[in-house]
């Protein structure tokens, strides 16, 4: 046995296996041609944050596209940042935006042939390839205290050194075997680093699928490999879970790409093909005219647990993800107005490269549009998912009645120009409920009614009510209920033409447009509803009537 086999054996008594077996173990996959294998790969750290999801959806769209397979990995090696039940909690999140992976971590259970996909359940797997990485003398222990390395730092600092255990400050890398073992032997602690052999003076050539070829300086640190704990670092992780798990691009978010070096001579060096990479733009925020990135501490947007429980449509939000994915998907969404997203092809060389902004304005008028697409039965099935979870009162209206919940929120739906009255589910229950006689009583008797008290006083008020009262016209189709409606307005000195009213304001009391607003007040208590004629015709005759009663004896 040569000294340095015999440091690894001091070292992995435990591993008896070789990283042939897990080349057996873990064979290539068996797919089609340009099948893409990506990964979501959290650390259980705490909630989904926006950005995570953006970089998930795009994970989890290329092996969709492509036959190929989407997997999570749990990255638990930091266990002092772990929150429990953080895993599965963003595993739940991610299949409420319809995300599911094809194997790996699932939250409660696994699934797949190239586990385990928890980094602690895999602790044997690294333990088998550094022991050969020892034996190749590519790996060794490094004993250097936490002083020693403080005082090589501001040694550093001083002689403006670069800093890090590399090159000449690499102690550990020139123990002999013996030397090594010997300490081991006498009970020194230690952890286990890479053995670099780059320079930091010359260039590695890099490709990224979304920012092409560039060029950073090589690797030249001894990278801790195995920490203490005997958990592996990240750099270390990636290497091995994603050459076993036959990962075939490395999406991550664009922090990561100074680090690529370290990677490129890892898997350079351990004799393994590379996956492809490709960087995402880091999700940013226009703060005061200043980009910054998107924040959990100051931003409630930056978790989807906001966008969940305040009802936006999930299909919004990926939308949404989509276009600042995509510079080309905002003209394709303008000629497949109807489309299902998953019908666009999402491609690296289209990807945004500058830091994403995140527009919540824009997030809600997608939102809007994409809720105003839905037919009624869709839009009441997903509507009635989010109150059962987060909205009771909501919950409570469409179980009294769901079929006149849906004749409520079809209203101009099912068209060709869909009206656009809800951003989020949330709406849903203060937009409708003047619609429920016992929910409209209480708004009457609660709020003040925004009539134009400056325009008219209630005299006017009253007789265009009992006007209209009188002659309802909702047996009429819309276009001659508003004829009608017209009539009614001349019949009490109102102008029924906005213009000419504009022209001589002074010859009427006012147009028609105010006879309407009074009437979407007096059956609603707001000045804001849903299309007056068809909310009028839900109510019925005999309800607008004896609502105008009460609104009359509430002007008395
Ligand atoms: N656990 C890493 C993170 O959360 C994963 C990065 C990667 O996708 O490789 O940042």
């Amino acid at each position: 046995m040569t000294d340095l086999e015999k440091l690894a054996e001091l070292i992995f008594p435990d591993v008896t296996e070789t990283i042939e077996d897990l080349e057996t173990r873990y064979p290539k996959r068996d797919l089609p041609e340009g099948a893409i294998v990506a990964r979501f790969a959290p650390s259980p750290t705490g909630f989904l944050h926006t950005g995570s999801l953006f970089a998930t959806l795009i994970a989890w769209r290329f092996p969709t596209q492509s036959n190929g397979v989407f997997f999570t990995r749990l990255e638990d090696t930091d266990t002092k940042r772990e929150i429990a039940g953080s895993g599965e909690e963003l595993l739940r999140q991610l299949e409420a935006f319809g995300i599911i992976p094809n194997e790996g971590y699932m939250g409660t259970y696994e699934k797949g042939n190239y586990g385990p996909y928890k980094q602690s359940d895999r602790e044997l797997i690294y333990r088998t390839v550094i022991k050969e990485l020892v034996k190749r003398n590519l790996a060794y222990p490094c004993f250097c205290s936490s002083d020693d390395l403080t005082n090589l730092r501001a040694y550093q600092e001083q002689n403006k050194l670069n800093p890090g255990y590399y090159g000449e400050f690499a102690k550990c890398s020139r123990l002999t075997p013996s030397e090594a073992i010997a300490k081991i032997e006498n009970g020194e602690p230690y952890v286990m680093r890479f053995r670099s052999s780059g320079n930091y003076q010359n260039k590695v050539q890099i490709t990224d699928l979304i920012r092409g070829n560039l060029e950073l300086a090589e690797n030249d640190q001894h990278i801790v490999i195995l920490k203490s704990d005997g958990l592996p670092t990240y750099h270390f992780a990636h290497l091995v879970d994603d050459h076993f798990m036959r990962t075939t691009h490395i999406t991550r978010g664009e922090e990561w790409l100074p680090s690529l070096p370290i990677h490129y001579e890892l898997f350079d060096t351990v004799g393994w093909e590379k996956p492809n990479y490709a960087h995402l733009p880091v999700i940013m925020k226009l703060d005061n005219g200043n980009r910054r990135k998107l924040s959990k501490r100051k931003d409630p947007e930056a978790s989807v647990s906001f966008f969940l429980e305040n009802g936006y449509p999930v299909e919004g939000i990926l939308e949404y993800l989509i276009t600042i994915a995509n510079s080309n998907f905002e003209e394709w969404r303008l000629q497949n107005m109807n489309a299902n997203i998953y019908d666009f092809k999402l491609s690296f060389e289209k990807m945004n490269l500058d830091g994403a902004l995140f527009d919540l304005a824009k997030v809600e008028n997608i939102c809007k549009e994409r809720l105003s697409r839905l037919t009624k039965d869709e839009f009441t099935t997903k509507a009635y998912d989010f109150a059962c979870k987060y909205d009771n009162q909501l919950k409570e209206l469409i179980d009294r009645d769901v079929d006149y919940f849906k004749s409520i929120i079809n209203i101009e739906r099912e068209k060709d120009n869909p009206r656009k009255d809800y951003t989020t589910f949330k709406d849903i229950y203060p937009i409708i409920n003047f619609f429920y006689n016992d929910l409209y009583e209480e708004l009457l008797a609660k709020e003040e009614l925004p009539f134009n008290k400056e325009r008219f006083d209630n005299a006017t008020i009253a007789k265009v009510l009992n006007a209209f009262k009188a002659n309802m016209g909702l047996e009429y189709d819309e276009e001659n209920w508003f004829n009608n409606l017209k009539q009614t307005t001349e019949s009490v000195g109102f102008c029924s033409n906005v213009k000419e009213y504009k022209k001589n304001k002074e010859a009427y009391p006012g147009h028609v447009g105010d006879v309407s607003e009074m009437i979407r007040i007096a059956i609603s208590t707001r000045r804001n509803t849903p299309n007056p004629y068809y909310a009028l015709k839900i109510l019925g005759k005999e309800e607008v009537s004896r609502r105008i009663d009460l609104v009359l004896n509430k002007l008395n």
